[in-house]
């Protein structure tokens, strides 16, 4: 399968190991880290407060996530100059994904939305639950569907 440096959009492989478990996400939101390019940056690691984000000391290593540790608390989002990094949870009824945001107009609670993948395709439609300013960017917290989007949507577009 292609590999993102050819597409711009992350194969199978490269994300094996990345997604979080179903049951991990029953407890709680957590990150996942969408990052697999071997470029000098470390922001994620610096920010997170709970150090469940390993670069080390090669910054251009593509960062580590252990699941156990995040407390999806979305600091890491706020921070990630790439907006490679997403909230999954399964814990409050719903599937729902946080992603970073930095189109206008923002979307706003109870709106419906277009759920988009990493390539831009409409997925179907979900509703916004929550919006949160974070820095320089925004946090669109979406309910999906259906769980086994969690993987899949990775933008958001107001419908038209
Ligand atoms: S969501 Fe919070 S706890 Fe989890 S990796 Fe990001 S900064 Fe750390
Ligand atoms: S801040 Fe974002 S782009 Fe930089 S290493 Fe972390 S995940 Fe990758």
């Amino acid at each position: 399968m292609a590999s993102f440096r050819e597409t711009g959009v992350l194969s199978r492989e490269e994300l094996a190991g990345r997604l979080p478990p179903g049951e991990r996400l029953r407890r709680g939101a957590c990150a996942v880290i969408e990052c697999v390019e071997e470029i000098p940056c470390n922001p994620c690691e610096e920010a997170c407060p709970f150090g469940a984000i390993t670069i080390g000391e090669d910054i251009t290593a593509p960062p580590t996530l252990d699941f156990e540790r995040c407390r999806g608390c979305g600091t890491c989002l706020a921070v990630c100059p790439g907006l490679a990094i997403f909230l999954l949870d399964l814990s409050r009824g719903a599937a729902e994904v946080t992603l970073p945001h930095e189109l206008l107009p923002v979307p706003e609670p109870g709106d419906e939305v277009e759920l988009l993948s990493r390539a831009g395709e409409v997925l179907g439609r979900g509703r916004v639950v929550e919006t949160r300013r974070a820095r320089t960017t925004w946090l669109i917290t979406v309910e999906l569907p259906a769980e086994g989007l969690l993987g899949e949507v990775r933008a958001v577009r107001r419908s038209p």
